[in-house]
């Protein structure tokens, strides 16, 4: 397009003119044919132009689309949160809609420590988390995230909340291994409670797969059941943020699942309007919500648009049309075979330093040394790189680096849609090999490798 008002994410970059989507693939207005290998920012799980969501947003929009949560409830909101409660685990059992993931964590934020206010407990205002994290880019969102990259620009306004390492094993920050090193990174949350005293934390947050922070970061076993015992003997909520790994991403229904462990609070967003609509959730628990009923009655929090009936029927046909298809096992099953041919590619590209995930959430980290797992410097941006040249050919990947600062590793997520096959995982797989080799032949040219 020649002339533009829109503001784009890169503002000197062009960006191709979308088309139109179908299934795994996405088409510009040249015709390019573009494997959606990220499901957008890690949202399309079921796949782009599926014609019976147009049909149900037609139907909804001739019922009504609008109407405001103070003044009425709906059916598709009702709806969309009892099939939520079917598919959360535990007491999970109330949904509070929102459209963002930024805002489900925000909200999850305020509902803890609304919990506590509640119960005669004020001094917990504090929010625990990871470095390496992301939970949302809104001030109370950010506070709570690792990322520096996002977080720099912003550092004065943000809340000083406390964050612990996370466990992340490739790089462990502690250098030690699994299983010798008795989950220290689990265990430094309890030195961090004690510190900082358990009197001021309302909750901990951490994203059961690291996503954009990290590239699809799986802590190793034990090690939710180690934290989540620790915030309970602590009286410290439990946030689990699944925008990006639950509804399915994961090969479960909620990341969480594949451990033995109840959060208090969920964060959804991202796959459960899975592109169709912006929708997302913050899911409570029985045992959270009983004060709030008990004391004020009300949830401090919302927006305009929260539970409007528009979205709401969309995210309920979402969840409906993975049951229908099955795609949660599908995830499982096809992410086994998507890690395994990206571990095929480590074998023949140094430059591959880790492939790593869980079900279609998988990450792969660069390093300039394989030995000593050295990433490479900054001015490379490799990540950036790769993803730009697999876009060349006609493949999309998602970023995932919570900054370069030749510490941590740059990485990419690879997460196709739910509904992908074998065969076209292969197909994906077959451009991102021309794309790594690309891209090591260049670097090695340039002396960075
Ligand atoms: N939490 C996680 C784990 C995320 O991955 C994201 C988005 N990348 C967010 C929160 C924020 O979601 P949104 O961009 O919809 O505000």
């Amino acid at each position: 397009m020649k002339e533009s008002y829109l503001v784009k994410p890169f503002l000197n970059d062009d960006y191709p003119l979308a088309a139109y989507g179908k299934g795994i693939y996405l088409y510009d207005s040249e015709g390019k044919e573009y494997i959606d290998g990220s499901s957008g920012a890690v949202t399309a799980g079921i796949g782009h132009g599926v014609l019976e969501m147009a049909q149900v947003m037609k139907e909804q929009a001739e019922k009504v689309s609008f109407v405001y949560r103070s003044q009425f409830t709906n059916e598709p909101a009702e709806k969309l949160a009892a099939k939520l409660k079917e598919w959360a685990p535990g007491d999970l059992n109330w949904s509070f809609f929102v459209n963002s993931g930024s805002e489900a964590t925000e909200t999850a934020l305020k509902v803890a420590i609304q919990y506590w206010q509640e119960k005669g407990k004020g001094t917990k205002t504090k929010v625990l988390s990871r470095w390496m994290s992301y939970h949302g880019i809104t001030l109370g969102a950010l506070s709570m995230s690792g990322h520096i990259g996002r977080r720099e620009r912003f550092t004065p306004l943000l809340e000083d909340f406390p964050a612990v390492e996370p466990p992340y094993c490739y790089r462990c920050p502690f250098n030690r291994t699994y299983p010798d090193c008795g989950l220290h990174c689990a265990m430094e949350l309890e030195t961090a409670i004690r510190r900082i005293g358990a009197d001021q934390i309302a909750a901990f947050i951490a994203e059961p797969v690291i996503g954009a922070a990290g590239g699809a970061i799986v802590p190793p076993d034990g090690y939710y059941e180690a934290v989540s015992e620790i915030c309970k003997r602590h009286d410290i909520l439990f946030i689990a943020d699944e925008v990006m790994s639950g509804i399915g991403r994961c090969g479960s229904r909620f990341a969480i699942d594949h451990w033995n462990v109840t959060p208090d609070i969920i964060a959804l967003g991202k796959g459960l309007g899975a592109g169709y609509a912006p929708i997302a959730a913050t899911m409570i628990s029985d045992k959270v919500m009983e004060p709030i009923f008990k004391g004020s009655g009300l949830i401090m929090s919302g927006h305009t648009y929260s539970a409007n009936p528009q979205s709401a029927a969309v995210a309920l046909h979402v969840l409906e049309y993975i049951e229908t298809h099955n795609l949660v096992e599908q995830a499982k099953l096809t992410g086994v075979y998507l890690k395994q041919s990206l571990r095929q590619l480590q074998q023949k590209y140094p430059m591959i330093g880790d492939v790593r995930g869980r079900g279609m959430l998988t990450g792969v980290e660069f390093v300039s040394n394989i030995f000593n797992k050295l990433p490479f410097a900054g001015e490379v941006h490799v990540a950036r790189t790769i993803i730009d040249r697999a876009m060349k050919k006609g493949l999309l990947v998602y970023p995932a680096s919570a900054g370069t600062d030749g510490v941590h590793g740059d990485a990419v997520i690879i997460a196709p849609p739910l509904i992908t096959k074998r065969e076209e995982v292969d197909k994906l797989v077959a451009v991102f090999d021309q794309t790594v080799k690309e891209v090591q032949d260049e670097l090695q040219i340039r002396g960075f490798f």
